[in-house]
């Protein structure tokens, strides 16, 4: 999928109160890009993912999907284009804590009624170490392996796209560039496009195409 967002704004609050989060922020995304964007604590970051998803309307600006413009659809297309082509990847795993690795990984398949390719989820979770792991709820794992679930869920509905805020900011710096590795040949191998949010140099410089914000302000890195 080819992805244009141009002149994207967002601003919270009102008046005195009010703050420019994203600010007329343009870009396009290849298909099978790997991007990262780098940027201190509150420059937007977040913002900038959950727009690009879909997760969140901005205040201004298009984005298109193949061109067709996503902020045209009502919230319950949105929804459901979210489930079906894009992979999200949070932080804080947000693995439910009651069902079991594999439940939640098929669990977006069954919010759209349908049924888990068995050899690909098990394609999946090999190639992501979990495999003899999947009968475990999410306390009894690791975070780097609650982390891995959480890819595996990302990719259940073979999305286009990936999109992951922060993925190893809540694991060991071993874990974290354990589950970076594998994040980026999992998705490199199905071919998905990967856009990931980080403050870590040795995150970013995995990426082909690196991005940094300041202020809600989208600069391109060049190397040297
Ligand atoms: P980052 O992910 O880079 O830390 P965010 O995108 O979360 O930054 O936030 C960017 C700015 O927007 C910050 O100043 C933050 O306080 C503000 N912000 C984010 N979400 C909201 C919200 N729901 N309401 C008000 N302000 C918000
Ligand atoms: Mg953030």
């Amino acid at each position: 999928m080819y992805i244009e967002a141009k002149e994207l704004s967002k601003i919270y609050g009102k008046g005195e109160n009010q703050v420019t989060a994203l600010d007329r922020v343009s870009m396009e995304i290849a298909p099978g890009e790997f991007i990262s964007i780098m940027g201190p604590s509150g420059s937007g970051k977040s913002t900038l993912l959950h727009l690009l998803s879909g997760l969140d309307r901005p205040t201004s600006g298009t984005l298109a999907y193949d061109g067709r413009d996503i902020y045209s659809f009502t919230d319950k297309e949105l929804s459901a284009f979210r489930r079906r082509r894009i992979g999200f990847i949070f932080q804080q795993f947000h693995l439910l804590p009651v069902l079991t690795a594999r439940e939640n990984i098929v669990m977006p398949l069954l919010l759209d009624k349908k049924q888990p390719d068995e050899a690909y989820l098990d394609r999946l979770t090999q190639m992501l170490g979990i495999r003899e792991r999947l009968s475990h709820l999410p306390h009894e794992l690791s975070g780097g392996q609650q982390q891995r679930v959480a890819i595996a869920r990302s990719l259940a509905a073979k999305p286009d796209i990936i999109f992951a805020d922060e993925p190893t900011g809540n694991l060991d710096s071993k874990s974290g560039g354990e589950v970076m590795e594998l994040l980026k040949s999992v998705s490199g191998e199905m071919e998905k496009t990967l856009v990931v949010i980080t403050h870590d140099s040795r995150v970013a410089s995995m990426a082909g195409r690196r991005l940094s914000i300041v202020d809600g302000r989208l600069l391109e890195v060049t190397e040297g």
